[in-house]
């Protein structure tokens, strides 16, 4: 029998259909609208397409958006001023620097210009210290979203092996943070691999719960997979595909033909996590106006 595959866009839309509801009773109150605001330096055009997206959501459950460009020349002190800016507007309440940021500059001191309150990737070095704590204020988006398809797919934590493979402070160092937390939809035994284990196989096969995030097509194939495994594919990869108009792809860091013969669950690219990190971003911006109108 073939894994069950995880739809992603399908609990991504259930969110977003809550929020919607949630800002429209905003409305109705006399509240303010939830701002988000995206912050890109340079050019990339990569970098400005996220945004775009990010800032389409945002309209689509009535929130209110605004990019901020800011041109590559520019150095630390100036987008930390920008960024206190922002800090400063009653209007504004969820604030994103879109990484990556030109090599000049700071990118660990830009993230940590925003404040708590607003910081809603939930990376600068405040929230990372809260989420550490357990008393996390927004927990970033990435990891938030596989949480929460775990819990609305009803694959329990509790007490489950949960095997992470990558350590960036943006998808796998957090994540086994939180899995690890007592609380519900977590409590699991946490394993984090990364390129410097001798043996993949006798980490990822020991899995209950197998999420990979390591920016490599097919780093996880369908031998290193148990059968009863639930896998998340957090990857986001381009490969060339000539059978496609624009010759290109996108797969995950997992071998989903493979290792959907084999695991429990499975997550697909595109359409798992992806849309799961968009719907957590918004869902931190609203919270990030509830925390702003309380204070
Ligand atoms: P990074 O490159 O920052 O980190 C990758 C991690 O994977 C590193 O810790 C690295 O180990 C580890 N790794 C790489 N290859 C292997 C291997 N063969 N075996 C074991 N460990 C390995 O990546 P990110 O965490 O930022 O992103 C990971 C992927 O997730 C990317 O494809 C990215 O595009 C995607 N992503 C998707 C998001 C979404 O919304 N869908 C959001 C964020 C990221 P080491 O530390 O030893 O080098």
């Amino acid at each position: 029998m073939g894994a069950e595959i995880i739809d992603g866009k399908a609990i991504a839309n259930d969110i977003l259909d809550e929020l919607r509801f949630r800002v429209i009773q905003r409305k109705d109150k006399g509240l303010s609208i939830p701002k988000l605001v995206a912050v890109v330096v340079g050019e990339d055009p990569a970098s400005r397409t996220y945004v775009t997206n990010k800032s389409q959501a945002a309209s689509d459950v009535g929130m209110d958006s605004d990019v901020v460009m800011i041109p590559e020349s520019t150095d630390d002190s100036k987008l930390s001023a920008i960024l206190g800016d922002l800090n400063d507007r009653s209007d504004v309440h969820g604030i994103i620097l879109q990484l990556p940021i030109p090599s000049h500059l700071d990118e660990v001191q830009a993230i940590s210009s925003i404040c708590l309150e607003k910081d809603v990737d939930g990376l600068t070095d405040a929230s990372l210290g809260r989420l550490s704590r357990g008393d996390p204020v927004h927990s970033p988006a990435t990891p938030s979203g596989i949480l929460e398809i775990l819990r609305r797919t009803n694959i329990s934590t509790e007490g489950s092996h949960a095997v992470i493979v990558g350590r960036s402070m943006l998808v796998g160092r957090p994540l086994s943070i939180m899995l690890s937390q007592r609380g519900s939809g977590l409590n699991a035994i946490v394993t984090l691999v990364h390129t410097g284990a001798r043996s993949l196989g006798k980490f990822t096969r020991s899995a209950d719960i197998l999420i990979v995030a390591t920016g490599q097509a097919k780093t996880i194939t369908a031998d290193l997979v148990s059968p009863g495994t639930t896998v998340i594919d957090v990857g986001t990869n381009w490969i060339l595909d000539s059978t496609r108009k624009n010759g290109r792809r996108l797969v995950g860091d997992v071998d989903f033909e493979g290792v959907k013969t084999v695991a429990k669950a499975v997550t697909p690219v595109p359409g798992g996590v992806g849309p799961m990190t968009v719907a957590m971003l918004l869902s931190n911006t609203l919270s990030a106006a509830e925390i702003l109108d309380g204070r």
